[in-house]
């Protein structure tokens, strides 16, 4: 049996792992089989993590923090998660392919997917004026006319932002009406920059290499027209990946996995959950880092309470009860 598993292969699972792995607790990371290194894969150039002033591609520092995690004994299984049973002391993961593996603890840290348009262009253009991330890419977009789609709170708050740097922002909406908040409609309807296109879908995005606009069909007559843009960003929505823990973690009204105060502690003793899928708010690499140092300095606490004694063997409530104690 392991000390600790670390689910997910983002900054959040990554971040844990070198954490978990420097002390000495040779984690194993389960990295999916698909989407490995998280979301930063979908990106071209990060600016704002620190460390590389320069900027990094977002592919490369989840390289680089794999090669730290590795550097320190992390092992990596690139499979996904498929079941976990994670009451009492022995947590166990099943795999894909079948294997399972058991632990102490466990680092939740599975991450959270952007909602999508559905439109095959979409993978090839995602980072290349393509985005989900105003805080993350709104910087590139400095005198360019841009567009926004979405009607809830957070493409208002996009659209806003994004005024910093466009000349231009289009907010496309599906609807007549907003679903956002009155303030945060009232503060887009204010801002001279911000047009919205009313009744209107993306139907295609346009350019081969980056985005040089899009074709937008109209919800109501069905007619399409093309509107040349430098960028679109999308705020639809986005899920936290946590349909392996429904019924079994406590979720917050957001979907969020939810957490005791500024640690990592969910409801069950021993399961601990970093990154994108505990924050509806912030969603950046280097919250997901910290937050994954966070789970895995949780996570050493609550393995070093843990009863050493044969006779207590691995029960994680005396554990819980010693370590409650003892804090
Ligand atoms: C296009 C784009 C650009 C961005 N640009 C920036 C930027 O410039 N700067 C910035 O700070 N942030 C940026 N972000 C946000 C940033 O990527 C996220 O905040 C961060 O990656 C969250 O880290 P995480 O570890 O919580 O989750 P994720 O990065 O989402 O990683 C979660 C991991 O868990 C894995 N996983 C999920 N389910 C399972 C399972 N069942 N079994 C095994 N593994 C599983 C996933 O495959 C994934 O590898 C961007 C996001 C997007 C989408």
């Amino acid at each position: 049996m392991r000390d600790i598993i670390i689910i997910g292969s983002g900054p959040a699972g990554f971040t844990a792992a070198i954490y978990a792995a420097r002390a000495q607790l040779k984690p194993l990371l389960i990295a999916s089989s698909v989407e490995i290194g998280g979301e930063l894969m979908n990106t071209t150039e990060v600016e704002n993590f620190p460390g590389f002033p320069e900027g990094i591609m977002g592919p490369e520092l989840m390289t680089k923090l794999q090669e730290q995690a590795e550097r320190f004994g992390t092992e990596v299984v690139y499979d996904d998660v498929v079941e976990l049973e994670l009451d009492g002391p022995v947590k166990r993961v099943k795999l894909g392919n079948g294997d399972e593996h058991e632990a102490s603890a466990i680092i939740y840290a599975t991450g959270s997917a952007y909602r999508k348009l559905g439109l095959p262009e979409e993978e090839v253009l995602s980072g290349h004026g393509l985005s989900w991330c105003a805080t993350c890419d709104g910087f590139f977009f400095r005198q360019k006319t841009i567009a926004v789609v979405g009607g809830g709170d957070s493409a208002m708050e996009e659209a806003t932002f994004l005024t910093r740097f466009a000349d231009k922002v289009y907010v496309i909406h599906r609807r007549d009406t907003l679903k956002a908040s009155k303030i945060m409609q009232q503060r887009a309807f204010d801002n001279e920059k911000i047009e919205f296109i009313w009744n209107a879908e993306v139907a295609r995005l346009l350019g081969e290499t980056a985005v040089t606009g899009v074709t937008l069909r109209d919800t109501v007559t069905g007619e399409e027209r093309d509107l040349e843009l430098d960028g679109l960003f999308v705020a639809i929505g986005n899920d936290p990946r946590t349909h392996l823990v429904h019924g079994k973690l406590d979720l917050t009204s957001e979907g969020t996995i939810a957490v005791d105060g500024r640690t990592s502690k969910t409801n069950i003793p021993g399961v601990f959950a970093a990154g994108d899928v505990i924050d509806p708010h912030y969603r950046q690499a280097v919250t997901a880092a910290g937050s994954g140092t966070v789970a895995a300095l949780d996570a050493e606490h609550y393995l070093a309470a843990l009863p050493k004694s044969p006779e207590a063997g691995t029960d994680s409530s005396v554990a819980e009860a010693e370590f409650a104690a003892v804090n």
